[in-house]
């Protein structure tokens, strides 16, 4: 088949919260969508071997945070690209306990949908968790993220863990005779031409004059981890 015909799906940028008794997780997902109106259920698909899933199962409630489009990067890699068990995710983190006494995540958010899990299927490498909604809140009104935002305009990329992940998301796109560097851990793309405005990086600005102390704005590393991309 023609895998590029699954690009054509589209997808948004969530950070999905649960806990286990006093411990709370979070991570980005993308697969979320409202099922149905009355009562109002959403889905959500989540990786079998994540913290969160766990979380979830024990808890039944979670969380969805609406990323907003101007959530920095580095937000987006300490949800997506770290592990719960290895990190502490909230550290200097805004959160809320909401009407299903789970917290979530309330900064770089536009909307909070707080549910509580009424059925679940299991995939295989995930699982499809289905809650249904028991408060919803607007948070600021900036525009959601969408996933194709985050990956054109952002520079992001998805970890293997994603459920729409494929081995074509991390090949850069077009030519140039500036190099594009990718980072070895994530798949995130430097391009000199974008720079990384994030971090106050001039467009223009090449791979090799980056100051010693930047890091990959969606992970973390330093740019010992990157190699370029011919
Ligand atoms: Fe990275």
């Amino acid at each position: 088949m023609n895998k590029s015909a699954l690009h054509k799906i589209s997808y948004g940028m969530y950070i999905l919260t649960s806990k286990n008794e006093d411990k709370v997780n979070g991570q980005i997902v993308n697969s979320v969508l409202q099922l149905t109106s009355n009562p109002i259920t959403i889905g959500v698909s989540v990786n079998q071997n994540n913290l969160t899933h766990e979380f979830i199962e024990k808890s039944k409630v979670f969380t969805i945070s609406v990323l907003s489009e101007d959530a920095p990067m580095n937000l987006i890699g300490n949800f997506g690209f770290k592990s719960g068990r290895d990190t502490d995710k909230f550290e200097g983190i805004g959160c809320k306990t909401g009407d299903n006494n789970c917290p979530s995540v309330i900064d770089s958010v536009v909307a909070c949908l707080e549910l509580e899990l009424i059925n679940q299927t299991d995939m295989g490498s995930h699982t499809l968790f289905i809650g249904k909604i028991v408060n919803g809140d607007i948070m600021s009104d900036e525009n959601p993220m969408t996933y194709e935002y985050y990956h054109n305009v952002k520079g992001g990329r998805s970890p293997k863990s994603a459920p729409h992940y494929i081995e074509a998301d991390i090949k850069t796109k077009g030519d140039s005779k500036m190099n594009k560097h990718v980072c070895n851990v994530c798949g995130y793309v430097y391009n000199p031409e974008e720079g990384d405005e994030d971090a106050g990086i001039e467009p223009g600005t090449m791979f090799e004059d980056l100051p010693d102390g930047w890091i990959c704005p969606t992970c973390g590393v330093s740019k010992d981890e990157f190699e370029k991309k011919e």
